[in-house]
């Protein structure tokens, strides 16, 4: 396979209208500017549906709870009603919160910081280091990365039959992995938790772009995921589940919008009742756009129909792994075998090539853009490569010369989405 480095002459200067200036892009053959983004699984398009839903409302963008005038109540009522949009996506239940964030990694940290006192955390150490790293405050044990879903089940077992049966604790697992698409056995993983007096949150930030993610029928206590990942890009996350320990936390911020009632005591100092239901845990004015994008996005996939996207996309998934296949070079990560269900999220290696260097290739000389590095999930991609953790380098670094072997790898990935 030959793939030249050598771009500099293929690109050309051209206007980027949206950005209003030029910028440099390749041009691929017969004079074509093009591009093919491949990287969905950092962030994917919006969908046309949620840019008109913005523009539609943008005129009428106000303040929420806290105006009496018409663009406020306006603003107010499609914020909460796309609380209840996407409480509905998610297959809530009655007593659930919603509560808005700026992303996956904003929801996590919060619910780290609502853990009840004593709280034991698990965590597969394969997990994208949003949902591995914000337990470090609590007594987190780290399992080993599985190699079938039905590994995943007993070492999750195990470590929980091992713990103080009576204290509280957490199991925190992603739906599909970012690095190789794998979709991991929720249900079986919930209910192991749930067997062992565990409760159980969800990082289905890669799992809701690509399936349908209901907490009741997964029997999982809360999931996060990002809007980014799912066609509307406005900085917005949610955090859905149960009420109890979010009602009992102290507010992941401290200002208004989370406080029901502010006095001044008599010894100088100053008393705050919170809110009790999710606007305790977003304080300040709250990112209206990226929520009614949220619930936009959600409308529209539910609209398109889930067994519609999935087919879509299962078909994408085949003709890449098949035009992989075709290269002896490549070799496709996988931690639970090449036959393991999968979404449209895959890396791989390219025997003789530095990944980082390949990636640009395919940028520079074809317009497609891919992701290369360890994808935030520094441990799981050192499982897969085998690679020895004191060679490898930082997310996204290139570390090996031309020809040398790859310390990272390649990612594509892709949704039935747009
Ligand atoms: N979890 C998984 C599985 C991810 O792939 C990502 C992002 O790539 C995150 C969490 C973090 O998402 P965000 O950067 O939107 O917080």
């Amino acid at each position: 396979m030959s793939v030249s480095t050598a771009a500099a002459d293929q690109t050309v200067c051209a206007p980027l209208p949206v950005l209003g200036r030029d910028v440099t892009v390749p041009l691929v053959t017969g004079g074509e500017v093009a591009y093919a983004a491949l990287d969905y699984a950092a962030s994917a398009p919006a969908l046309q549906r949620v840019w008109d839903d913005v523009a539609a409302y943008a005129p009428y963008y106000g303040s929420v709870h806290r105006g009496a005038g018409y663009l406020s109540q306006l603003s107010t009522d499609l914020f909460e009603n796309a609380r209840g949009t996407v409480a509905a996506f998610l297959g809530c239940r009655a007593d659930d919160q919603v509560v808005f964030t700026r992303s996956t990694t904003d929801s996590l940290n919060l619910l780290a910081r609502a853990l009840p006192a004593d709280c034991q955390v698990f965590v597969f150490e394969t997990e994208h280091h949003a949902s591995l790293l914000p337990w470090q405050d609590a007594r987190v044990s780290f399992l080993d990365a599985p190699r079938t879903p039905r590994q995943a089940v007993e070492t999750l077992e195990r470590a929980l039959a091992d713990r103080d049966p009576h204290g509280p604790a957490l199991v925190c697992v992603t739906g599909a992995s970012n690095v190789t698409g794998e979709l991991w056995p929720v249900r079986e993983l919930a209910a192991a938790a749930h067997a062992h007096g565990a409760r159980i949150v969800l990082d289905a930030a890669q799992l809701a772009p690509h399936h349908p993610v209901d907490l009741r029928e997964l029997d999982v206590d809360w999931v996060a995921f990002s809007g980014h990942k799912l066609y509307a890009p406005f900085g917005s996350g949610v955090l859905a589940g149960r009420a109890d320990w979010l009602r009992a936390a102290e507010p992941y911020l401290a200002g208004g919008g989370a406080s029901r009632k502010v006095t001044r005591r008599t010894d100088g100092g100053v008393d705050v009742e919170w809110h009790e239901s999710a606007a305790r845990h977003e304080a300040g004015s709250p990112n209206v756009i990226g929520a009614y994008s949220i619930a936009s996005a959600c409308k529209a996939l539910t609209e398109a129909g889930w067994d519609t996207l999935v087919a879509r996309e299962q078909h994408l998934v085949r003709t890449v792994r098949e035009g992989l296949a075709e290269v002896p070079e490549v070799r496709i990560l996988s931690l639970f075998g090449d036959d393991a269900p999968r979404v449209g999220v895959l890396s791989f290696v390219v025997e003789g090539w530095n990944s980082s260097h390949f990636a640009a290739a395919l940028s520079a000389e074809y317009g497609i853009g891919v992701r290369d590095g360890l994808f935030c999930a520094h441990p799981l991609v050192r499982t897969l490569l085998g690679s020895d953790p004191q060679t490898q380098g930082e997310c996204g670094a290139p570390e090996a010369a031309p020809g040398e072997k790859s310390l990272n790898a390649i990612r594509v990935s892709f949704g039935a989405g747009t």
